[in-house]
């Protein structure tokens, strides 16, 4: 079976950029499923339906078509129905609606095999909430990335401040220790490492060292 490695974890965490880039070394495929979380919160904002009707949203997800495109570095583009969505999921609006679709159990089952299909070989890196514990249990390495509250909401401080938005890092913190209660403690796929993860904490550590120290839950 073609390998795969799934690297859970917080917004915040630096999953993201994590993941990519330990994807990059092993030459593996990866998997941004919160890319399709929000691609589909927008697809569904575009068309103009109530967030909250899960029936309607997982219709809207199973015809919505989402492709990655890579060219050459950097991050992949995000094709949303032929429409360039790749700096709009970004933004915090998409976030949020990915964070209210996302609660729908019917909206998360639309998404399943999009997921699975992103098994290629020579291996793929995923990365989530749930992809150690629903999307791909039976993966070979299964990495839980964390970071403390104030590492997380000084990093995301420190993009916003680059895009220009100028906020409080107290209120951040704030949001952000909202946010994991409420992501932890959700009914629909909670956010808690699989058993058998092996649990990075990032904090203080720099990017490159995360990088080997995910590297070395495989073998050589
Ligand atoms: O990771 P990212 O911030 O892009 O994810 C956006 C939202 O999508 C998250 O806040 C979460 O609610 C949802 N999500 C999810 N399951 C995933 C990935 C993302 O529920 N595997």
């Amino acid at each position: 079976t073609i390998p795969v490695l799934t690297i859970d974890g917080p917004s915040g965490s630096g999953k993201g950029t994590i993941s990519r880039a330990v994807a990059d070394r092993l030459g593996w495929h990866y998997l941004d499923s919160g890319a399709l979380y929000r691609a589909v919160g927008l697809a569904a904002a575009w068309e103009g339906l109530d967030l909250s009707d899960a029936e309607a949203v997982a219709n809207c997800a199973a015809r919505t078509d989402i492709r990655f495109e890579t060219a050459g570095e950097g991050e992949p583009r995000v094709i949303v129905n032929g429409k360039d969505a790749t700096r709009l999921i970004r933004t915090e609006t998409a976030g949020a609606a990915a964070s209210a679709i996302a609660a729908h159990p019917q909206v998360r089952a639309a998404l399943v095999a999009l997921q699975h299909g992103f098994r290629r070989a020579p291996g793929l890196v995923a990365d989530g909430r749930d992809m150690g514990t629903v999307i791909f249990p039976d993966a070979r390495w299964k990495v839980f990335l964390t970071a403390s509250a104030e590492e997380r909401a000084k990093r995301r401080h420190k993009q916003l401040k680059e895009k220009g938005v100028s906020v409080t890092l107290a209120g951040l913190l704030n949001e952000i220790a909202a946010r994991d209660e409420r992501d932890a403690s959700r009914s629909v796929a909670p956010l808690k490492p699989a058993q058998d993860a092996v649990v990075v904490d990032s904090t203080g550590t720099p990017i490159h060292e995360v990088v080997e120290r995910v590297l070395a839950v495989l073998p050589e």
